[in-house]
């Protein structure tokens, strides 16, 4: 067996054999088969496709290419959540913490951004000191000791999926459901949890721009992991315009420190309370007579879902202060750029995509692998779909490094707004729930 042959049959359009799967990942892995064949594969898989079985087996191969935590001895059930990736997806940093303050333990393996979406890892690394580096046995530790923990890919965990998530972002091969459901799936599979909701995002500012794909998507993965035993749920959400108003790494924490005060926007605020309250449903750990939604708003107002955060920025060495001080302990750009809208009129589009690719465009994620990113930058809206705006109202704030790169992006952003003479309805946020 060797890389060029089955690089050749997907190109060629075959399907792929277990062991082929196999002995490509683990080649990547081992660093025996080299980036510029890992980019040519994951090509021919996004232009060729792959069986419901070889989506299965690539998952298995990618969890399998470092070791699957066995989580029985921290907590009977551990909750786990995972989104395919939007614009102002900042759910994790708000709902781990509401989760966890409820008693539920989640222990979750992220990623950082990835094309225009962003990556729960970059956003949480703008805490000054915060690490998503742990050893295994630090994971089960602070599971155990405050019941959440959010960790990067390391040697131990999924690392394939680490290798190739960096060069998806980079070649361009991030957009195929093969490709979105193994990643996720095989950090879903290997750091253990029981109990999964899977967050498949739909619409300009997600990897799935149709409802049929994100559906196609969403049922594969709750698939795969009901197969490997778990409790899965996958929920179609919306993501025509960004989520929440912030997006940008130090904004989008900033925004979820502010939600988790109870104090966030609408459409984020009900995204994690519903999230919250199905996991905590999904995990038995509410009687079922009990509002589980309810349970979850509950930690966003007395306090208890804040502190969970507190303690978890603690935990992973990160600066506490973020907490009561974001202003003064996040990084914070130099100009602040004000986008006012040219006419009148109620908006009828906010493009999630454009949003995505300005950020990184203003240095807030990556266009290169080695790419260091600004986590400063970004952009906050100030209307979103459905808002009445009149000439010259703020639509969003440009949070730039310089003037020239602000104007820059000011440009670019005009383009995402579309105004329409008559009242337009704000799109609806949950499309669908799917259950095994
Ligand atoms: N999230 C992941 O973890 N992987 C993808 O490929 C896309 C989103």
């Amino acid at each position: 067996m060797n890389a060029i042959d089955i690089i050749a049959r997907k190109r060629d359009g075959y399907a792929l054999t277990a062991a082929e799967i196999d002995f490509f990942i683990q080649g990547y892995t081992a660093g025996d088969i080299p980036d510029y064949q890992a980019a040519a594969w994951c090509m021919a898989v996004l232009l060729r496709g792959m069986t419901s079985e070889e989506v299965t087996e690539l998952t298995l191969s990618i969890a399998r290419s470092g070791q699957m935590l066995d989580l029985s001895d921290v907590a009977p059930l551990v909750a786990d959540k995972h989104s395919t990736g939007g614009v102002g997806d900042k759910v994790t940093l708000a709902l781990g913490p509401m989760v966890a303050a409820a008693g539920q333990p989640m222990g979750k393996m992220s990623g950082r951004g990835l094309g225009f979406s962003g990556g729960t890892l970059d956003k949480l690394e703008s805490i000054p000191g915060w690490s998503s580096r742990l050893t295994i046995a630090a994971f089960k530790r602070q599971l155990a000791e405050i019941g959440l923990v959010v960790a990067g890919q390391t040697s131990d965990l999924a690392p394939a999926d680490g290798k190739l998530y960096a060069l998806r972002d980079v070649t361009a091969t991030v957009p195929s459901l093969p490709l979105i459901a193994s990643s996720v799936m095989s950090k879903k599979l290997a750091s253990g949890a029981n109990v999964i909701l899977l967050d498949v995002k739909v619409g300009e500012g997600a990897f799935m721009r149709t409802l049929p794909e994100a559906e196609a998507l969403a049922r594969i993965m709750v698939k795969i992991g009901t197969q490997a035993g778990r409790r899965v749920v996958a929920r179609v959400t919306d993501m025509s315009q960004p989520l929440g108003l912030a997006v940008g790494n130090a904004l989008e924490v900033k925004e979820a420190i502010a939600t988790l005060k109870g104090e966030g926007p609408a459409d984020f605020t009900q995204l994690i309370v519903e999230d919250a309250g199905l996991l905590l449903h999904l995990c038995g750990c509410i009687p079922a007579a009990v509002d589980s939604n309810a349970i979850a708003l509950r930690t966003l107002h007395d306090g208890s879902a804040l502190n969970k955060f507190r303690q978890f920025v603690v935990a992973q060495g990160g600066d506490p202060a973020v907490v009561d001080d974001p202003d003064g302990v996040l990084p914070r750009a130099p100009v602040i750029h004000t986008l006012t809208s040219p006419q009148s009129g109620w908006l009828a589009a906010v493009n999630a995509r454009t949003f995505g690719e300005v950020t990184v465009q203003l240095g807030g994620g990556r266009s290169k692998k080695e790419d260091t990113i600004d986590r400063s930058v970004g952009v906050v809206l100030r209307a979103k779909i459905g808002d009445r705006v009149e000439t010259g109202q703020p639509l969003c704030d440009i949070h730039a490094c310089s003037e020239t790169e602000a104007l820059a992006a000011a440009e670019r952003l005009l383009a995402a707004y579309l105004w329409s003479a008559a009242p337009v309805e704000p799109p609806i946020l949950v499309k669908q729930t799917i259950y095994p």
